[in-house]
């Protein structure tokens, strides 16, 4: 059925929704795709639905193209699975908890790795059962704290998510690779640029694990590249390598001293340099160990201060911080909590007193820089006084290492060292080797040929669909509104009545009816009331690819077709209309 504007469940809005600060948000909500029920819960309007229907429907295709089958889990889930695999309590504030009416404890699914691998328990009990990959394209929940930029990060929001079962790691690196591949041709097909990144494996555990990253300059994400060898991660998941121990043999004692009013690295380079000039250069913030510290809140609620040494020229990055102390989330160290640690001095806390021999006893984690034999200017524990010269391995020792510090560009390749490049993007598919860790937790087991039983292993493959959209939209717009391509807009003709003439709405539901009859979907614009220039208007703010206006050429025997990317516009004649048209959406 061709859709009529006369008729068309849809206002288009000529300003901006207030909460919208992207043009993927903004667009989508004026141009009459989705409209917002409450902060990250939107509605998919006729337009929305149809761009959404045809993202699911290449995702679809893909997916059973590597003969994976499709299933649809509820959305309202049990706690008793989640509980076995810890993740009711892990995943924490983001998920949705209700209660029946007999006091049972449900969850609005976030994820589905619990249901997936029950079914298959369910079901098989053979190695001859697998390889056997799953699917769904359903709605998920996650009471994110920060829901942004309309569909793109929503509460609820639509993904597909598969799992692949295998006997052992040979058959899931198969699966994976399947998965990969196929993945390649979704984000392909979605027309997308997009960079594959690898990545932390999260809440989910296992090992393998790589992201899709469309490439965006306000995507949330940031990864780094290297021109050189090819290497790609997400920053969360770049591991710094660490520098060979050095000898500290000849190394001098270290020395406390006073340094007044020096409570941040700058104050304290800019004393260091004045106070105790080196002979070899000067002094930098590099050569300062800056130890920060945070608050971790764990799943069930237990708060522990951790403490982290980095080098004082780098910085802790929030993200990869949260990334690696997942599920537990990070909170400011604030007074109250100074003021309940002593032994803890703002703006010169030293080595001395973190770790589990130090004062405060609070856990030391240090960047894999801070190496055995490395000598460092750090605090006293003590109300203006430093240590200079305290070495790693001889004076101090953490508890282990962490990933928290900033990656910067031109940062060394951890694989060949050359610099490496920096830019954002937005998360479109990850996928991973779960390895046993659900298998285990719900006791999935199959015979294998010799008739024992083996745990199977999984694989975890996700991809945002209704971010998706989002994500499309942002990459094809210009000042006027939407520019879709061609395979996910919700129609393939605009078709534009450029008058209150009889004769030109005639014409116009005739070439509506003939585009109709060769399965070409139009969108005709039928409304008296409309001028000709309202009617533009919201043809290119609604974005379909081709715009037929049907006007005063009529007259002449003429209609012109628009290229909305383009812009560009051509008469052709009305007796070589429909075959103008269809090579048109065939280019
Ligand atoms: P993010 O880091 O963006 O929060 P995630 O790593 O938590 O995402 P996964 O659990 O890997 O997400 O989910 C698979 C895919 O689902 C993601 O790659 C992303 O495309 C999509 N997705 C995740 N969260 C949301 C959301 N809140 N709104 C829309 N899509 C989402
Ligand atoms: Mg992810």
């Amino acid at each position: 059925m061709a859709m009529r504007m006369s008729s068309l469940f849809l206002r288009t809005l000529r300003e901006n929704p207030a909460d919208a600060e992207v043009p993927s948000h903004q667009l989508l909500v004026r141009a009459g795709y989705i409209r917002r029920v409450s902060p990250g819960i939107y509605t998919w309007l006729p337009l929305g639905l149809k761009v959404l229907k045809r993202v699911e429907t290449i995702v679809r295709e893909e997916m059973d193209a590597i003969g994976a089958q499709e299933l649809l889990f509820p959305a309202l889930l049990p706690r008793e699975p989640y509980e076995a695999t810890g993740r009711w309590t892990e995943y924490g504030p983001n998920v949705f908890r209700l209660k029946d009416r007999k006091d049972g404890d449900y969850l609005l699914g976030p994820t589905h790795e619990e249901m997936f691998t029950l079914a298959v328990k369910d079901m098989f009990s053979s190695y001859k059962d697998l390889p056997v990959s799953l699917y769904q394209i359903q709605i998920k929940y996650r009471d994110e704290a920060r829901p942004r930029a309309g569909i793109l990060r929503g509460r609820e929001f639509i993904m597909k998510d598969s799992y692949s079962f295998d006997i052992d790691e040979a058959g899931l690196d198969k699966s994976y690779q399947l998965h990969r591949d196929a993945y390649v041709r979704i984000f392909d097909r979605l027309g997308f640029h997009y960079v594959i990144v690898q990545a932390m494996a999260g809440a989910m555990g296992g090992s393998k694990s790589e992201e899709f990253l469309a490439t965006a300059e306000n995507g949330e994400d940031t990864y780094v590249r290297c021109a050189n060898c090819g290497y790609a991660a997400n920053v969360e998941a770049v591991r710094v390598p660490a520098p060979e121990p050095v000898s500290y043999a000849d190394l001098p004692a270290a020395h406390a001293e006073d340094t007044p009013d020096t409570p941040t690295i700058e104050t304290l380079v800019a004393h260091l340099n004045s106070a105790f000039p080196r002979e070899d250069r000067e002094w930098t913030a590099g050569d300062t160990l800056k130890n920060v510290i945070v608050m971790l809140v764990h799943p069930d609620g237990t708060r522990e201060p951790l403490a982290i040494g980095v080098p004082g020229d780098r910085e802790v990055d929030e993200k990869r911080l949260a990334a690696q102390v997942e599920p537990a989330v990070v909170e400011a160290f604030d007074e109250a909590a100074f003021a309940a640690n002593p032994a803890l001095v703002k703006g010169y806390i030293g080595p001395g007193a973190l770790g589990a021999e130090g004062s405060a006893k609070v856990r030391y984690l240090l960047d894999p820089r801070v190496a055995e034999g490395t000598s460092w200017v750090t605090g006293a524990n003590e109300q203006g006084r430093h240590v200079i010269g305290l070495v790693a391995g001889r004076d101090f020792t953490a508890d282990g290492t962490i990933e928290a510090a900033d990656v910067r560009p031109g940062d060394a390749c951890p694989s060949c060292s050359e610099g490496l490049e920096s830019a954002r993007g937005i998360e479109m598919g990850h996928i991973f080797q779960l390895g046993r860790k659900y298998a285990e937790a719900l006791d999935l087991k199959v015979l294998d040929e010799n008739g024992k039983l083996q745990t199977v292993i999984m694989g975890s493959y996700g991809v945002g669909v209704s971010r998706a959209v989002a994500c499309i939209a942002e990459g094809n717009h210009d000042d006027f509104g939407l520019v879709w391509p061609r395979n996910i807009s919700p129609a393939d003709v605009h078709i534009v009545a450029a008058g209150k003439d009889d004769t030109i709405l005639t014409y116009g539901e005739e070439l509506t009816r003939a585009l109709q009859a060769e399965g070409i979907e139009v969108l005709f614009d039928d409304r008296k009331q409309a001028s000709p220039g309202v009617k533009f208007k919201d043809a290119e703010l609604i974005g379909i690819p081709t715009i037929v206006v049907v006007g005063k050429g009529l007259a002449e025997g003429t209609i012109e077709i628009k290229d909305r990317r383009s812009g560009e516009r051509r008469s052709v004649s009305t007796t070589d209309a429909l075959a103008q048209i269809r090579a048109e959406i065939a280019r």
